[in-house]
């Protein structure tokens, strides 16, 4: 179990922290989808060519059938591509819903397209106060920044589904006119007769039982004017299929006509209230708002064929799906907030994950990254992305983020050492490293001399710039630059008596702290390693031939003994200038 599951802390269940299209899936019998026969969703997981359409309750044996051999996927579209994030504000992003938003993102970008933000809050009931802001604010904290959607407008608004209901209304409307859509006036609170016909109850959602497709139009009409009625997808002309940028063409299992009916027909596409199901919201927006390409998980297969079904109802020309697989922990169960708490909001300000490793570590996901550096920043991932992704799921091991982390936090710290001016992520690594630092050692300050802490940090940075995983063991590792520590015994490996290495350790500093290389205000630590070597050497070299090589190491040790307490870290030197003279000497003197 990598340290970060070990870690994060899990959350309640029932909590409404998932967006929408995720949570639709993550219920009972979204789950129950993906299941074939008896098999667990685990199993099914792994065999992604052959996946239930139906509620397996009704239609255990329902497949989509994925076509064998299909290896001309292009692998990036001929014209720029128009894509979409569509969360609902139902819940925060999570890991897996930040991925699809950063597909979609680079797909765009790659080809000098656009990328869309649409607030999918048809479903009024669960939305969650301050859920748009925080997908708002943690996308854009991502690197993920949208050129059309809310905030920022565009030609094809509003960006907010319930802003559009009159637009859904009447796209119903007319599949209701020319006969793909019927009327339903049964109660969705009636329970369904038990000696109806089983086909009929073709939806999750509810059930219509009087079969209602069979009221003349004219009779449906007025009756609608009285009554409640919610609109459902009729019988397809022809069985939906689609070419899938991942599987290659899909399409229904053709020869059984109950799967097809399942799948499509009967499914509510405006509710009783006039509001409209995400099916057909979703089907209506990506058309007029010119999507060419939908990057989503394999979770929305089983939706695909209905969706495939209402762009041939409407006589609309679908977009270009690319289905990939889900995220998993090891024993490839879907990582959803039942098993790990994979919020965005927990993973930055509590686990000091910085946007950079995020972005490139939810890339790798699924992608097939064409180079054999695993190492990219947003810039780079533009330049290389294309619609190559692997079949199956994605197994997601922590470990990865973590030497990603390193390794991006030492090109910031690094890009920061070599430029003047100031770099926002930079200052991102140094909040989260103070906040961090602030509730350890409350009186970190005293450490830093006449330095303020921030400052403080940045000089640790420069000097220890390797190894961030995360602000707490960060701070952790280097607790003796913000505060002391209790003393260590000193080493007996020599026999150079403790006291005479004081005396010249209080000799060296005074060597080394010059007015022209003051340790308060260094931040040379080449000179200043030049000065505390050629002190040592110097030292050594009087003490006599026989002996200096044990004094300058004796030295070195006691050093780091009464500085460091013992630990690890930056060289001696190094840590002389960022700790500063005062501080030096407080040390030695302990
Ligand atoms: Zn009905």
């Amino acid at each position: 179990m990598s340290r970060l599951l070990n870690v994060l802390p899990r959350r309640p269940q029932g909590t409404a922290s998932v967006c929408k299209s995720c949570s639709d899936r993550l219920s009972p019998p979204a789950i129950r989808h993906f299941s074939i026969s008896s098999g667990a969703f685990t199993k099914t997981l792994q065999r992604p060519h052959a996946i239930s359409t139906a509620s397996s309750r009704f239609f255990s044996t329902t497949a989509v059938h994925l076509a064998k051999g299909h290896s001309n996927r292009e692998l990036l579209p001929s014209a720029p591509a128009r894509t979409r994030f569509a969360p609902s504000p139902t819940g925060y992003l999570h890991l897996g819903s930040l991925r699809t938003a950063l597909f979609n993102y680079l797909l765009a970008k790659r080809t000098g397209g656009q990328f869309l933000l649409r607030i999918e809050d048809t479903d009024q009931k669960r939305l969650v106060p301050d859920a748009e802001q925080r997908l708002c604010d943690d996308l854009k904290w991502a690197g993920v920044q949208w050129d059309e959607g809310p905030q920022v407008g565009g030609p094809y608004g509003p960006y907010k589904q319930s802003e559009r209901t009159p637009l859904y209304q009447k796209h119903a409307q007319e599949l209701v006119n020319s006969k793909a859509a019927f009327r339903c006036f049964c109660s969705s609170t009636a329970q369904a007769p038990v000696d109806v016909d089983a086909s009929l109850v073709g939806s999750a959602i509810g059930g219509c039982h009087s079969d209602c497709a069979s009221i003349p139009l004219e009779e449906s009409a007025e009756r609608a004017r009285s009554e409640k009625h919610a609109i459902r997808f009729g019988k397809p002309d022809k069985a939906p299929s689609w070419s899938d940028l991942v599987y290659g063409k899909v399409s229904l299992e053709s020869k059984k006509t109950l799967p097809q009916r399942a799948a499509v027909e009967g499914v509510i596409l405006l509710k009783g209230d006039g509001t409209p199901t995400y099916h057909l919201a979703n089907v209506i927006d990506d058309h007029y708002m010119k999507i060419t390409h939908v990057i989503r998980g394999t979770e929305w297969m089983s939706s695909t064929p209905l969706h495939a079904a209402l762009y041939n109802a409407f006589g609309w020309t679908p977009p270009a799906f690319a289905h990939v697989g889900l995220l998993t922990d090891k024993d490839q169960a879907k990582l959803s907030k039942r098993n790990f708490d994979t919020d965005i909001g927990a993973l930055k300000t509590k686990h000091g994950i910085l946007p950079e490793s995020l972005a490139n570590f939810l890339s790798l996901l699924g992608w097939r990254n064409p180079t054999r550096d695993d190492v990219l920043e947003m810039n780079k991932l533009v330049e290389l992305f294309d619609l190559k992704f692997t079949k199956g799921n994605s197994i997601v091991s922590f470990d990865k983020l973590w030497y990603l982390q390193k390794n991006h936090a030492k090109i910031i710290i690094e890009r920061a050492m070599q430029s003047s001016t100031s770099d926002p992520s930079f200052e991102t690594l140094v909040g989260l490293i103070e906040s961090s630092a602030r509730t350890a050692y409350p009186q970190s300050e005293a450490a830093s001399g006449s330095l303020d802490l921030k400052t403080h940090i940045m000089n640790i940075l420069f000097i220890d710039s390797k190894t961030y995983e995360n602000p707490t063991s960060y701070v952790e590792r280097n607790a003796y630059f913000f505060t002391t520590l209790p003393p260590i015994s000193p080493s007996t490996e020599s026999s150079i008596s403790t006291s005479d290495l004081h005396d010249a350790a209080l000799e060296l500093m005074s060597k080394i702290n010059t007015s022209s290389v003051s340790l308060n205000t260094s931040t040379d630590y080449a000179q200043v390693k030049q000065r505390l070597d050629s002190a040592v050497e110097e030292y050594s070299r009087a003490i006599g031939d026989e002996r200096s090589k044990e004094w300058s190491k004796a030295l070195h040790r006691y050093l780091r003994e009464k500085l460091c307490f013992g630990r690890p870290g930056p060289g001696s030197s190094q840590v002389m200038a960022v700790l500063g003279y005062e501080e030096c000497m407080k040390r030695l003197e302990m």
